[in-house]
């Protein structure tokens, strides 16, 4: 595999030389050899750390299948050497964990599995309902077991804590073999992370961390590390909209690759999540593994946020909430709108924002004085921003 690239990995599992065993020999029929072409090496995966004290070993550069539709994209990662897949029951309307299992089944065994089920603590959570529906992902991964089953999306650990039914499923389920470890994900970890540390629930914790909303947080992370938690970072792109600035074109580094070594160099994150949707996504994400955060990087992140520093909405910051008469979920709304605008996640963010209670969202923006913008540190435009991610979402 040492000289593979996505083009003739594809003609590889297209005609089935994994299931041989012969990947290795691949190289020889590159399309780009074949045209008197260099043929790139691939990438791979020069970093591994343990993910907490739960003994899996991860790579830095992990797999975030959040928009994928090619399940071959999943076994070229592998092949680069990422270990480490991060899917949820909601991805794609339900798909995404069936597009993990197609990709990683014939390797399952040496792949860790990460799945998220959400839940709507308002409602009544029944252990039974909710042990069948770890069952019917694992179905849809194709495995017997979940390496680390989170529970998505946390607001507040103590709902989730003090849920009986809640946590005796996932005790039930570790008990039988089919969840190996717990945790969360959260857009809060300013709080979530505190009640962690104050419980023993999370193995792993799944948090927001870019080089435009980390700090605050990392002496958190580094808590809940020294307490033997697996931390694992996602959101690392900070919007991920470079596709649209001139800025970001001819730099030394790619602002993607910048990204991720900025997150890499903070010891106390054992690995990171970028979405992989694409070969080139592996390609180019993988490249970074092991780098060091130099100064061609960092002048790639001073200049994104030179240009989206007052457009970008520090999800995780949260300082507009109290500002609103209305409770509109302001950070809530406009991580859908980056969803849709930029994660190429249309229609999971429309779903997103169907299911957002109506009094949460931007319905009486249009007559409001908006105090949440004076309440914004960074000057974002919040009221014409809600009131353009409301019709883009609820066309
Ligand atoms: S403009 Fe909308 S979000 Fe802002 S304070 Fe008014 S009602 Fe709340
Ligand atoms: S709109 Fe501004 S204050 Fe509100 S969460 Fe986003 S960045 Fe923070």
């Amino acid at each position: 595999m040492s000289r593979m690239n996505r083009r003739n990995f594809v003609t590889a599992m297209t005609s089935g030389l994994f299931g041989l065993g012969v990947s290795k020999h691949l190289g020889a029929d590159s399309p780009r050899l074949a045209s008197g072409l260099q043929a790139a090496a691939a990438p791979k995966v020069k970093t591994y750390k343990d993910l907490g004290k739960t003994g899996l070993k991860v790579p830095d550069v992990s797999f975030g299948a959040i928009s994928l539709f090619e399940p071959n994209v999943l076994r070229y990662a592998y092949e680069c050497g990422v270990t480490y897949f991060d899917t949820a029951e909601s991805y794609l309307r339900m798909k995404g964990e069936t597009y993990v299992g197609q990709g990683l089944k014939e390797v399952r065994d040496k792949v860790i599995i990460t799945t998220k089920h959400g839940q709507n603590f308002r409602q009544k959570i029944e252990k039974d309902a909710f042990i069948q529906r770890v069952e019917a992902s694992l179905k849809r991964l194709q495995t017997d077991h979940i390496d680390v089953a989170m529970i998505h999306n946390v607001d507040d650990l103590s709902l989730a804590l003090n849920n009986q039914e809640l946590m005796s499923a996932y005790a039930q389920l570790k008990k039988d073999g089919k969840v190996r470890f717990t945790g969360f994900s959260t857009h809060n970890a300013k709080q979530t992370l505190k009640q962690a540390i104050d419980a023993d629930f999370a193995q792993v914790v799944l948090v927001m961390y870019n080089h435009m909303e980390g700090k605050e947080i990392e002496p958190l992370v580094k808590a809940v590390r020294q307490k033997g938690i697996g931390t694992v970072a996602m959101k690392i792109f900070a919007g991920g909209m470079q596709g649209n600035l001139k800025s970001m074109v001819n730099q030394q580094t790619s602002y993607s690759q910048a990204a991720i070594r900025w997150v890499l160099s903070n010891p106390d994150f054992d690995t990171c999540i970028p979405t992989m949707s694409s070969y080139s996504h592996v390609e180019e994400y993988v490249a970074a593994s092991g780098l060091p955060l130099d100064r061609a990087a960092l002048q790639t992140l001073a200049l994104y946020r030179e240009e989206v520093g007052d457009v970008y909405c520090r999800v995780s910051c949260r300082k507009c909430l109290s500002a609103c008469p209305d409770n509109v979920a302001i950070n809530d709304v406009l991580r859908y709108g980056l969803y849709y605008e930029h994660y190429g996640m249309e229609r999971q963010a429309v779903d997103y924002y169907a299911e957002l209670e109506s009094e949460r969202k931007p319905l009486n923006c249009a007559g409001c004085a908006a105090p949440c913008q004076s309440a914004c540190p960074y000057g974002l435009q919040v009221k014409s921003k809600l009131l353009r991610t409301h019709d883009i979402l609820s066309a």
